[in-house]
């Protein structure tokens, strides 16, 4: 198997034909093996039924379900463990990354690259709201992060098989996946694209999911934060100190003239909400520690229907016309 294809979806059963169409079209273009891989993140409209008919249809498709809706970075990981190709080609289900594009990716592929990242030239569709956050937050990232990671590549690309061990061999739990992709190392080439706006549907991932991922990048990327806490405090501290100083120098030399009542409430508002943002800090990667010792999976599978073509004993009756998909394999 030369090319795996990874397609998280969760509601996206208006656009699935349309994305299996012009996928295809390029995959059979491009006349090496291949295989589809589906990963149904819990759907609640008809795109499980719309990705069986599909399956019928296409000997290369595979369709995995999970138990419920573990978010995108877990049917991510998902996915990725279910493919068996000598590279695999991550892909959003809602034609914001154009299937065309493929064949540039596996050229740079054959070319050695174990990594080719799609970076976004553009982001139609999109709203200033979006692009300006976009923005500000991976230039956080990459103060705080070790690791560069790329400026608006999202999750469409291309990973060699070695990548893809080193990316299955993780263990964590919070999985920032644009920043794992990038940690991986090997040799990365970053290729561009331009967005194309939903091909319809609604975007799944709401302000609310992106905060939250915001976290996880940084948190498990930098202990920047936390190193930025304790220097607050220690500035504090220090600030105290003198203040302390000075102010029983003057009360003894001058008097003290009982003053200064703004001060103190400026004071005690400042170093109140200082300890707050520390102690949120500290409880960001705490709460992360937690997720992680309880060593829960990252996912649960409730079946995978692998395709057509990676079932060795079904082959023979494929070849037949045997059309009927056995599920639960
Ligand atoms: N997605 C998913 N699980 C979720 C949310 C989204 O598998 O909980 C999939 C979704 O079906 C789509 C991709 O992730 O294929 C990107 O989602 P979306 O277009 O909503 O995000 P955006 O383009 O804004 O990053
Ligand atoms: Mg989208």
């Amino acid at each position: 198997m030369t090319l795996s294809v990874v397609v998280p979806v969760y509601n996206e059963a208006q656009v699935l034909p349309e994305l299996h169409r012009r996928l295809l079209a390029v995959l059979h273009a491009q006349a090496d093996s291949f295989e589809v891989i589906y990963v149904d993140d819990g759907s609640k409209d008809d795109s499980v039924a719309v990705m069986r008919a599909l399956q019928r249809e296409e000997p290369g498709v595979g369709v995995l379900r999970l138990s419920r809706n573990f978010g995108k970075e877990a049917a991510l990981s998902a996915g990725l463990r279910a493919t068996c190709g000598a590279c695999v080609i991550v892909i959003d289900a809602d034609l914001q990354d154009p299937p065309e594009l493929i064949p540039e990716m596996l050229r740079a592929w054959r070319d050695g690259h174990d990594v080719v990242n799609m970076h976004r030239r553009s982001r139609e569709g999109e709203t200033w709201f979006k692009t300006t956050s976009a923005g500000l937050f991976y230039g956080l990232l990459n103060r705080l992060s070790q690791v560069p990671i790329p400026e608006d590549v999202g999750d469409f690309r291309l990973l060699s098989r070695r990548a893809v061990a080193a990316l299955n061999a993780m263990p964590e739990r919070n999985r920032y996946m644009k920043g794992l992709f990038a940690w991986v190392g090997f040799g990365q080439l970053t290729l561009d694209y331009d967005r194309d706006p939903r091909a319809a549907g609604v975007a799944k991932q709401n302000y609310w999911r992106l905060w939250g991922l915001a976290l996880d990048g940084i948190t498990s990327f930098s202990f920047v934060p936390l190193r930025v806490a304790s220097m607050g405090g220690l500035l504090a501290a220090g600030l105290a100190f003198a203040l302390t100083v000075f102010y029983s120098l003057k009360a003894l030399l001058y008097g003290d003239a009982a003053q200064g009542f703004p001060t103190l409430i400026v004071a005690i508002l400042t170093l109140g909400g200082l300890n707050l943002l520390a102690m949120g800090v500290i409880g960001e990667y705490l709460g992360r520690l937690f997720m992680e010792s309880k060593q829960r999976p990252l996912f649960l599978v409730d079946e995978f229907t692998l395709p057509l073509t990676r079932r060795p004993v079904r082959r023979a009756a494929a070849a037949a016309g045997a059309q009927d998909v056995q599920e639960g394999s």
